[in-house]
């Protein structure tokens, strides 16, 4: 529409992601503790259920799709402990009322008509290939990384002291990191596990006194 338009004020910075690529790097991480996978129902949506496959087949670790309201999470925990005990390790849907089996084939279609792959850097896992997303070239009008000379994947070093990527490789819970709630608490948020609504830390420093 932009393009139609003849919009020339108009510009996007992208800061999408591709999950199984980290996810491929946490399962072939030597020091990893994880033991099953909640995977995230908005991303299933588009991609479905067979780009989690090999995490059951090649890993042997267990995970459910999993919505978001309580009886979700429970489900799909529920779920992760019936193929643990079973010893099948699977892909497994709870959240069938918005994610289908094949995800959104068109939304993918859009996407690759308009997005190409790119390295990127993860909280806490460096830098994985082709795991982000940028603009293609018929959208180079409209990148703001492009249009501003903007450099968002520059190389940086991880922050010292944050635990990110050992809370992400199951090896600590949060407040095992030393800056849990006091130099780090969602409020004044330090590592990136503690920005993002979807960031471990702050999950857990949010819902931890309700269970
Ligand atoms: S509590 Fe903060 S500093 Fe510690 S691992 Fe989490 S995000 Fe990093």
């Amino acid at each position: 529409a932009a393009a139609s338009e003849g919009l020339t004020n108009y510009s996007v910075l992208s800061a999408l992601w591709i999950i199984p690529p980290p996810l491929r790097a946490i399962c072939q991480a030597d020091d990893t503790r994880i033991q099953g996978f909640l995977y995230p129902g908005h991303v299933s949506a588009i991609i479905g259920l067979e780009p989690y496959r090999f995490i059951a087949e090649e890993h042997g670790l267990p995970g459910a799709v999993t919505g978001f309201e309580p009886v979700d999470i429970l489900l799909s925990v529920s779920s992760i402990c019936d193929q643990k005990l079973a010893g099948k390790p699977d892909v497994t849907n709870t959240y069938t009322r918005v994610v289908r089996p094949d995800g959104n084939p068109r939304a993918r279609r859009l996407m690759d008509e308009h997005l190409e792959l790119k390295d990127a850097r993860w909280r806490g896992l460096g830098r994985i290939p082709a795991s982000g997303l940028r603009f293609r070239e018929h959208l180079a009008p409209f990148d703001a990384e492009k249009r501003f000379d903007l450099n968002v994947d520059r190389e940086g070093e991880d922050l010292p002291g944050c635990r990110c990527g050992d809370v992400l490789k199951g090896k600590i819970t949060p407040p095992e990191c030393p800056l849990y709630g006091e130099t780090c608490r969602p409020d004044a948020p330090y590592g990136p596990c503690m920005v993002s609504f979807e960031g471990a830390c702050l999950a857990y420093y949010k819902y931890k006194t309700r269970i």
